[in-house]
């Protein structure tokens, strides 16, 4: 190499690499300049579903509904699937058949997603928070147990983020305390545990079609279940009820309009032939982009507990610690983060501290079913600080960062360790 060329070079590689390393926050180039994959994925497919419902002049409840929950109890692989207007619907159905009320006490995960918990204060009964564990987010199953009161009518453990909570443990304590399970799988199609699809081990297990989910039609839900009886109210449940769409003006059980629209039949089953694949290319993704994170310190992210054989990765969750950043805290990081291109969620509040949720429980009804002495042992039991530290911690990609090339995860780490290289002036620069 001639000197002219050599120095060039030299200059060349020098302002190359001082600007890639600085963070775009302190005026660096960003790791990543283009967007991640847009959500939903939508083809002509997905039109011409919509246009035969259109021009068929059916759109409320009919064929395509009917074909959709074929489809996804053979998917799931239980007897029955019972398609409803959206995830929360999915609850309240549940909550209904099983004629949860007043002063039943509901046990419940602290870190979810509201709707959880809101089917149950509908009913104007009590959720009793479990602390979660911090290793995997998911309720922690060795807690459980000593939430279990004789007013323990049902469980609602979520499987979070795609994930699952531990199913044979849960079960097991629920069997031998006679609790009902009801599985809330919003966040979790095509998860398994153990080989089988969660949402099937329950008495119930509970999905959501609302547009952030991995399957979608803007919105919607599903229950499924082994169980006939259960099925069949149920059914009537969410038809106002009414046994059957063909029964007349008589009515066995209370019950609301719940009904899935065609519509949203038909766009689910056309979402559906692309799921496994995206499920594919999601798991594929995320277990590159850990192999990558776990050798960052101060980054670690979620475990998929042992006998989770598929997690659907709804959430791609970690723990974030300003120790290993020169003490920057998660909001600067993550606004460090956005400047480098990479989108992160800080996730979860703490749901048992809500206001509203005591309120609800001492407000005119229910302060007739719930005394003073009651209030104050739920307060007392209310305290769950491995949830309150994990919510200060936690950092969330969404599903749809892991939909593109294995690149895009090799910039999410980029990102993150630049930022860590650089942690004091970036700091500094928050300050
Ligand atoms: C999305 C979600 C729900 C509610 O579903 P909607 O379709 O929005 O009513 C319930 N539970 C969890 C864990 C969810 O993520």
């Amino acid at each position: 190499m001639k000197r002219r060329e050599f120095v060039a070079a030299t200059a060349a590689a020098v302002l190359y690499a001082a600007p890639s390393d600085t963070p775009a926050i302190l005026g660096g180039a960003p790791v990543r300049a283009q967007k991640f994959p847009s959500w939903p994925v939508s083809t002509e497919q997905e039109e011409q579903a919509l246009l035969s419902v259109l021009r068929s002049k059916h759109w409320n409840r009919g064929g395509a509904v009917d074909k959709f929950e074929k489809t996804y109890a053979s998917l799931t692989g239980t007897k029955h699937c019972l398609a409803v207007a959206n995830g929360t619907a999915s609850l309240i159905t549940s909550l209904g058949v099983l004629g949860i009320g007043p002063g039943d006490e509901v046990i419940v995960p602290a870190y979810t997603f509201v709707a959880t918990i809101n089917a149950v204060l509908l009913y104007g009964a009590m959720p009793v928070f479990v602390d979660t564990d911090a290793e995997t987010f998911q309720i922690d199953h060795r807690k459980i147990e000593a939430a279990i009161t004789p007013r323990t009518v049902a469980i609602i453990p979520v499987h979070l983020g795609g994930g699952s909570f531990d199913v044979d443990a849960v079960l097991e304590i629920a069997q031998r305390r006679k609790v009902v399970v009801i599985e809330d799988a919003c966040q979790s199609h095509l998860a398994e545990w153990k080989g089988r699809k969660v949402g099937s081990y329950g008495t119930t297990g509970c999905f959501s079609f609302q547009a952030s989910k991995n399957l979608n039609c803007g919105e919607g839900g599903a229950l499924i279940t082994n169980d006939t009886d259960f099925y069949e109210k149920a059914f009537a449940f969410h038809n106002n009820g009414r046994p059957s769409s063909s029964s007349r003006f008589s009515y066995g059980s209370p019950g609301a309009n719940l009904r899935l629209t065609d519509f949203q039949g038909a766009l689910l089953l056309a979402q559906m032939s692309r799921l496994e694949s995206q499920a594919r290319t999601r798991e594929t993704n995320a277990a590159y982009l850990t192999t990558m994170l776990r050798e960052i310190p101060g980054i670690a992210p979620a475990k998929t507990p042992v006998g989770c054989t598929r997690n659907a990765y709804h959430l791609y969750m970690f723990r974030y610690d300003p120790a290993q950043f020169a003490g920057m805290e998660r909001e600067g990081f993550l606004k460090a983060l956005k400047l480098e291109g990479i989108p992160g969620d800080d996730g979860y509040e703490p749901l048992n501290r809500e206001a509203f949720i005591r309120a609800k429980l001492t407000d005119r009804g229910g302060a007739r079913v719930y005394s003073k002495e009651r209030i104050r042992e739920w307060d007392e039991r209310n305290a769950l600080p491995v949830n309150d530290k994990l919510c200060k911690e936690a950092v969330w990609f969404t599903q749809t960062m892991l939909l593109g090339p294995r690149a895009d995860m090799d910039h999410m780490a980029e990102a993150i360790r630049k930022i860590q290289r650089n942690a004091a002036a970036v700091k500094a620069k928050l300050a």
